[in-house]
């Protein structure tokens, strides 16, 4: 890697059946361009099957979520431990279905963040403000107190992340940020960024998420600051992922 290959890292979320998630890893594998560093987040019971048809190949492996703990009497959860076992790379925290659903704090997104770290794995950490907070002009004041608990947790830490600003708005309606939109708040993330951590600032890659298609993607991995995708729907066809990858090679060159 270096700080200006793309990352595009699929999250199936909780998507797929046995026979489709290792039809689609082996596409993905066989397709992934040169230029670009692709992953796959996929749903834990398929991380050793994925993980097989990904192995020796170009694209990472990656889950979807962490505990916040190492080991012990967390029953349903999984420790960042065990993801590194099944060679995961990468980890999705915060993602705003777990946030909404699940009510993740964000200090419980950066103790996560720091877990996953600990374990060995990059975290992909994901921000984003509802439509309601756009509306009244909160967004950035969002991205910020989403963001402050994880960015206190130094330099080395904050090394280690890549961080996903994904509109609440935007995640799977078909609605995706225009390119000024995500530019004005992935620019407002590397300033903060520039202010915690200024020596690893600009090594951080910031993804741009919510409803990327194949026709979008190369206007907005052109945009400033937007260092690739994390992409939900359009990663559950090969051909589209796929396309999303090579828009991301090529706008890195
Ligand atoms: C996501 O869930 O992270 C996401 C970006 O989904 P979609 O691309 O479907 O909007």
């Amino acid at each position: 890697m270096t700080a200006n290959t793309k990352l595009v890292a699929g999250n199936w979320k909780m998507h797929g059946r046995r026979d489709m998630a290792a039809a689609l890893a082996q596409a993905v594998c066989a397709g992934a361009p040169a230029g670009v560093d692709a992953a796959l987040c996929v749903p834990f019971p398929y991380l050793a099957q994925v993980g097989d048809a990904l192995t020796n190949g170009p694209v990472a492996l990656g889950a979807q979520d962490l505990s916040e703990q190492d080991e012990g009497a967390y029953t349903g959860e999984v420790s960042g431990g065990m993801l590194a076992e099944f060679g995961c790379r990468y980890v999705i925290v915060g993602h705003s279905e777990r946030r909404a659903r699940h009510a993740e704090s964000s200090a419980r997104v950066a103790a996560k963040a720091a877990r996953a770290v600990a374990c060995g794995l990059t975290p992909i950490v994901c921000v984003g403000e509802t439509l309601q907070e756009r509306e009244g002009g909160q967004t950035l004041d969002v991205i910020s107190a989403q963001l402050e608990p994880v960015l206190s947790l130094g330099a080395d830490l904050v090394a280690q992340l890549v961080i996903a600003y994904e509109p609440v708005w935007a995640i799977g309606t078909g609605r995706t940020a225009s390119v000024a939109q995500a530019v004005e708040v992935h620019g407002a993330i590397r300033h903060a960024l520039r202010g915690c951590a200024p020596e690893v600032a600009d090594a951080v890659r910031l993804l741009y998420g919510g409803s990327v298609k194949p026709e979008t993607a190369p206007g907005l991995f052109a945009g400033e600051d937007i260092d690739g995708g994390l992409i939900g729907g359009a990663a559950l066809d090969a051909a589209s992922f796929l396309a999303i990858c090579r828009a991301a090679a090529a706008a890195a060159r």
